[in-house]
Parts: C-alpha cells; structure tokens; sequence
C-alpha cells in the first residue's frame, strides 16, 4: 500500500517514485465541472477571479487556480492522485504520553472535556486566555486517539507556531514518529500518525485525519481565508474531530456558543492563577505630531522615559512598519544611552533579535503587531502606540495584552493603550479581558481571590 500518498492529494509533479511504480492511487480532474462552474478540487474556489487563462499543451480551453497557486500551478488538465487513509501505524509501545507535567484544575476540566470530544468525533472550541496553558490540555486526548490507531494532526496559521509546537509535542510524545509540515521546510514528507502543520499544507491532504485540531484559528491568515477554511475541512476525515483552540474567537464563534451550536470549554484563568493584567487606556493628543515635532515633554515620550527610570524591561507595538524608523531616530535621539531595537515583518533578523531581547540585550523592543502572538517573555511591560489605529483590532489588543505576565515566577506587569481618541475596538478589548477576570474569581480559579 503507497503510505506516501495515503491521505494526501497531490499533482504528478508532487508525486515520488515509489507512488509511480504502484499506481494504486483514486485519480481525479483538478477542477469539479457542473454546468457553467468550475471548482478547485484542492482550494475550493470556484470565483471565477480566481482563474486565470493560460495556453496549454493539452491543447484545450486552459486555465489555472490563482488562489492555490503557492502550493503549485493546479491547471484544469491537472491530474490529482489520492489514496484513502488506512491508518497503517506500527503500534507503540506504552507509555504513549511521556509528558509528567500536573495540569491545573480548570486545565483538567478542559482536557476531560476534548478527550470526550475525541471519543465522540465532534467539533469543540477551547477558549483560553493568554498563558491558560493549551498545548498541555490537549496531550490526554492526542494520547488516547493515538493508542486507538487513530492520525491526528495539529495545525495552525502561522508556521513560528508550529515551529514551537513541534518539539513540545516530541518531548510528550517520545516513541510516537512526527512531521511539522510548513512553507520551507527542508526534509521530504512522510506518512506518520501525529502531523504538525502549517494550514497552507493541509490543502495536500483529503480525508487523512481522525483528528483535527486546529491552533490560532483567529490568526492571519486563516481568519478571513475561505481557502484555508475548505482545505480544514477536506484534511479531515468526514467522521473526524475537529478541536479549535484560540483565545480571542470571532464574533461568529461566540455567537454560535450563546446559541448553543458550538460545544466550548472556556478557560478564564491563567496557569499560574494570577489574573490577566488590565490594561489602561491613556490619552496621548496627538502623538504622531509629538513624534514629528519632537515633543519631548509629550505623553508618550513621558510613558517610555517612565519605565525606562523604573528599570522594566518593555514592549511598544507601533502600527506600522514607516512609523518605525521615524520614532527609533527620535528615541534614539531623546535616550542616547538605551539599548533597544525593532522588528517587523520584513526584518529578516527578526528571530535574532527577538532572541536577543529575551536574552535581556536590550532594555526594549519596537515592534508592529508581528508579535502580538506565539511570542513569550519574561517579565515585560506593554505599551500600544497609538492604540486607535484599526490594525489593532479587539483581538490583536487582547493578544498584545496577553505578553504579560506570563511567567510563574513574574505573573504580573502593565499594560498600556495609548491612543488618540478610544476606538470601540480598544473598549472591547479592555471589557473582554475583565470579563474574563471577573470569571476566573467566580469559579475560585485565581490564587487568594
Ligand atoms: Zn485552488
Ligand atoms: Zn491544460
């Protein structure tokens, strides 16, 4: 049986030798043809903006997916090869879980619950804030869909994600064989029972998993890309779990909670029972002018200047990549004797120096909202420059708010919105993440509350 294949849908050009010389594959047209409308079988779009004309050799009416293309060029007389998932796994030896960790008692709670939801193959939402612990709550479930044969995988948005992920989950799950599946990735694919993926790579599978569990589901780009969504759906076998994690759902999935049409677990406390830091609005003017006129007595130079005296160590998110350079020369200019530095998207010594800032090099950090999530610090402040701005929705502040205080040790820290006129967005945020306080104290979740 061609394990390589089993699960996945590929083109020729993705194919190895071996899935050649057997053949045994399901053969399908890359595009689904009713009527006047044509589908992509690996995306699901059927836009017709998302197709574009292309001379081809077969010497028809060609043409060719835009919305996949990244995962290669997907044409109308492409051929996809499929074998059904078999769940051919060696069984391995016990214990299967080799994580020894304890689980706190609202992670318990949460962690009966996904096993129950595995067991039952349906769809359930965990809800936790910044810093509940999530990656841990989900280790009885994976162990148990794993001792009965079962695949699973876990996704998500953002390949630094998976990344991290990849090797928490090695060292729970020692004797259980695993790939991480992203963009760049250098080792060739194969078949193997736990999977970490990018969700970009689930388009290259149908029907392959028991098991779905998809991480940051409210992240970029998965938030608002239908394509994703259709490839998490096809990569899951029709009679499979699908487990979504994220701390800031969408006003749809809390919709569909209050009306009873989604199963959720939701988890208002934080690990180490301190509660989420609120943060504080502050009214700057207008801070943009103070940056070009170089105010040095204004609100936002009198905030960093604050802590910088107070010895913390800081995060100041900025919402875009020009304002960057322009406030670095002023601060430079305003605190010779400060080491900081910034970061963005585009910055291809992101990973050193995020590095480098958890090391303690510097004293701060500007950054767009590039590390609103997935990154972990000890012991910082936050402070959101021009708060207002509309990058920073609901969920990207709750996000930025959730840097801090993650760490048992320093399970505490300011967070400060600094705006020019409070957006709804920025007064959801702040009632969101009291909510979730006021929560946690109901349910005795915090310590001496
Ligand atoms: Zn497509
Ligand atoms: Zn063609």
């Amino acid at each position: 049986m061609n394990h390589f294949l089993m699960g996945r849908e590929l083109l020729l050009s993705e194919l190895n030798e071996d899935c050649l010389k057997e053949g045994n594959g399901i053969i399908s047209k890359g595009f689904i043809e009713v009527g006047q409308q044509q589908t992509c079988r690996r995306c699901g779009s059927n836009q017709p903006k998302d197709r574009q004309a292309a001379p081809c050799t077969c010497g028809k009416k060609c043409f060719y997916c835009i919305r996949c293309l990244q995962m290669g060029k997907i044409k109308r007389c492409s051929t996809l090869y499929h074998v059904p998932e078999k769940n051919q796994f060696i069984s391995i030896k016990e214990p299967i879980l080799t994580w020894q960790g304890q689980l706190s008692q609202q992670q318990a709670l949460a962690s009966r619950e996904i096993e129950t939801t595995i067991k039952t193959s349906q769809t359930r939402l965990i809800w936790a804030v910044a810093g509940a612990g999530k990656t841990e709550m989900l280790f009885k479930g994976i162990e148990w869909a794993i001792r009965s044969g079962k695949r699973v995988c876990i996704a998500s948005p953002r390949t630094d994600v998976c990344l991290e992920l990849a090797p928490r989950l090695k060292s729970a799950f020692q004797h259980v064989e695993q790939i991480t599946l992203y963009g760049e990735m250098e080792e060739g694919y194969s078949y193997t029972q736990l999977v970490i993926a990018t969700t970009h790579q689930l388009m290259r599978f149908r029907e392959a998993f028991d098991v779905l569990i998809i991480d940051e589901i409210d992240a970029f780009p998965f938030d608002t890309d239908k394509a994703l969504q259709f490839a998490a759906q096809k990569a899951k076998k029709t009679t499979g779990t699908i487990i979504y994690l994220s701390a800031t759902p969408n006003k749809q999935m809390r919709q569909d909670i209050a009306r009873k049409k989604l199963n959720a677990s939701v988890l208002p406390a934080r690990y180490h029972g301190f509660e989420l830091p609120e943060p504080k609005a502050i009214w700057t003017g207008d801070w943009r002018k103070s940056i070009l006129k170089r105010h040095k007595k204004a609100v936002i130079f009198k905030e960093i200047q604050r802590l910088l005296q107070a010895k913390r160590r800081f995060l100041v998110f900025v919402p875009n990549i020009e304002l960057i350079l322009e406030f670095s020369c002023c601060l430079t200019e305003f605190f010779p004797d400060c080491s900081f530095t910034s970061v963005s998207s585009e910055d291809e010594q992101r990973k050193e120096k995020v590095q480098k800032m958890r090391d303690e090099s510097y004293q701060f950090m500007l950054t767009t909202t590039i590390l609103e999530r997935g990154v972990t610090f000890r012991d910082i402040d936050v402070l959101v420059l021009g708060a207002e701005d509309r990058t920073f929705t609901e969920a990207a502040l709750i996000q930025i708010a959730g840097r801090v205080g993650r760490h048992r040790d320093f399970p505490t820290g300011e967070v400060r919105y600094l705006h020019y006129g409070q957006t709804k967005a920025l007064k959801n945020a702040i009632t969101q993440i009291k909510k979730m306080n006021k929560l946690a104290r109901e349910r005795g979740l915090l310590i001496g509350k």
